[in-house]
């Protein structure tokens, strides 16, 4: 869809990729595709290894047009990487990919809008959202960022494509040139506060993605939370849209239940509204919305029972938003606990007729379920989870097997990811009725 980028766009400069992960080792074969001179590292060997046929070796900074850093290598907080410290030093810019795939954009002579979108969470949801519309209505949309694809392997879209980029705070605080059309702030809640040392640091951070805006730009600002209400004094000339989940949907999706869902909507529409789609083409694109893996995603159906996989929430706040969509559910939870544990979900309890506990925390969950009656079992691993689920199914009658574990995933997996990809695979098995 997307076309490959001219050969020579960023010949004569020079950058430096630190870190080569998920972003930094596609941005480094991007620019060097783009006829950029590259030096990669990473402070890790293993991760070296696999930077085959590029230049590995520790940045210098001189002549650098600039220090491409993964957005898991701080460069403030809480303990700045030598290189970015040498990078400030030397007048040297630190870039996140999105920024260099703005440059090259306009370097290659495509006026492609951005969009992005920001904020504590809802992120994921909102960029995939706004894409999947976008793409229904006959528009050439790429997803990307913190979200799927490195920012630098979208490729080039023509004049009327448009990216949606889901950027996190470190993201935005590496932008030099990136200036979005329409920008989303959603919500502002504690999170990262390592990072960014304290709710002002990070709510500054999130307030780049209006920067560079102008008159004719759109600022979609989320009105559910006193921080981002703040951020809506201050968000820079571009025209102002509130959003809030209490807002009444054009559309809605059986992939985007509850409040939070609503905001994302929300948010969705008024960035499809400023890139000039109108109310039909947007409904259209919320409904047939498939939803995103992991995330309250339904994967299979055992008569009026729901199989709901809602892996990614790995704390608690992220379940809450699971719990309050079902009245009568079998839920699944644990793993590796954030401090503080399942007690603040302690509102969502009476909705739960059986909880089966899974991973490391199972214990002091049980402990916490027991002090409030809830009925639960110790099942330690997902097979059994799900087998024991199956045969509470018919005695319990719940409107969803959920699980929404609040909890991280690696004391028995990969990640969120592979936690969710297990349970597809046996709640689709013992449903019989995939959805
Ligand atoms: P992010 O990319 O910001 O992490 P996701 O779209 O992946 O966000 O959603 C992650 C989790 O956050 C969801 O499973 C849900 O529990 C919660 N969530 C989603 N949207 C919102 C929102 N607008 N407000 C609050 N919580 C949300």
């Amino acid at each position: 869809m997307s076309a490959p980028f001219p050969p020579d766009i960023f010949k004569g400069e020079r950058f430096a990729v630190l870190g080569l992960g998920r972003a930094g080792l596609p941005a480094a074969r991007a620019l060097v595709a783009m006829g950029a001179e590259v030096t990669v590292w990473d402070d890790t060997a293993k991760a070296r290894e696999a930077a085959t046929g590029l230049v590995v070796a520790e940045p210098v900074m001189a002549g650098l047009q600039g220090l491409v850093m993964s957005p898991g290598i701080p460069h403030l907080l809480p303990k700045p990487h030598p290189a970015a410290i040498a990078a400030r030093a030397s007048g040297v810019p630190i870039l996140s990919d999105a920024d260099l795939l703005y440059r090259a954009v306009r370097k290659a002579g495509s006026a492609a809008r951005f969009v992005g979108i920001t904020g504590t969470n809802g992120k994921s949801t909102t960029t995939a959202l706004v894409a999947h519309i976008l793409t229904q209505s006959g528009l050439q949309a790429k997803a990307g960022g913190n979200l799927g694809e490195a920012a630098l392997s979208l490729g080039l879209l023509p004049d009327d494509g448009v990216y949606v980029l889901e950027m996190s705070s470190y993201m935005l605080e590496r932008l030099a040139s990136l200036r979005f059309d329409a920008a989303a702030m959603l919500n502002l809640s504690a999170d990262h506060i390592d990072r960014h040392g304290d709710m002002a640091g990070y709510a500054a951070a999130k307030r780049h993605i209006f920067d560079r805006q102008t008159e004719g730009d759109v600022a979609v600002i989320g009105a559910d939370d006193a921080l981002s209400r703040e951020m809506a004094a201050d968000h820079g000339p571009a025209r102002l849209v509130m959003i809030s989940g209490d807002d009444a949907p054009l559309a809605t999706a059986p992939t985007l239940p509850g409040r939070h869902n609503a905001q994302n909507i929300a948010a969705a529409t008024a960035l499809c509204h400023a890139l000039g789609l109108g109310d039909a083409a947007i409904a259209a694109g919320i409904r047939s919305y498939p939803g995103l893996a992991h995330r309250q995603e339904l994967v299979a159906r055992s008569g009026e029972t729901l199989w709901v996989n809602d892996s990614k929430a790995t704390n608690a706040d992220s379940a809450a938003k699971a719990l309050s969509c079902y009245e009568r559910m079998i839920w699944i939870a644990g793993g590796q606990s954030k401090e503080g544990g399942i007690a603040p979900l302690a509102e969502f309890f009476p909705r739960i007729r059986h909880a089966l506990l899974i991973g490391r925390d199972a214990a002091p969950f049980a402990e916490t379920l027991s002090a409030h009656n809830v009925a639960h079992s110790l099942v330690g691993t997902l097979e059994r989870a799900v087998d024991e689920a199956v045969r509470l199914i018919p005695m319990l009658a719940p409107d969803a097997v959920l699980l929404s574990p609040a909890c991280a995933s690696w004391d028995q997996f990969t990640g969120f990811d592979q936690r969710g990809d297990v349970f597809r695979d046996l709640a689709r098995k013992a449903a019989g009725e995939s959805i």
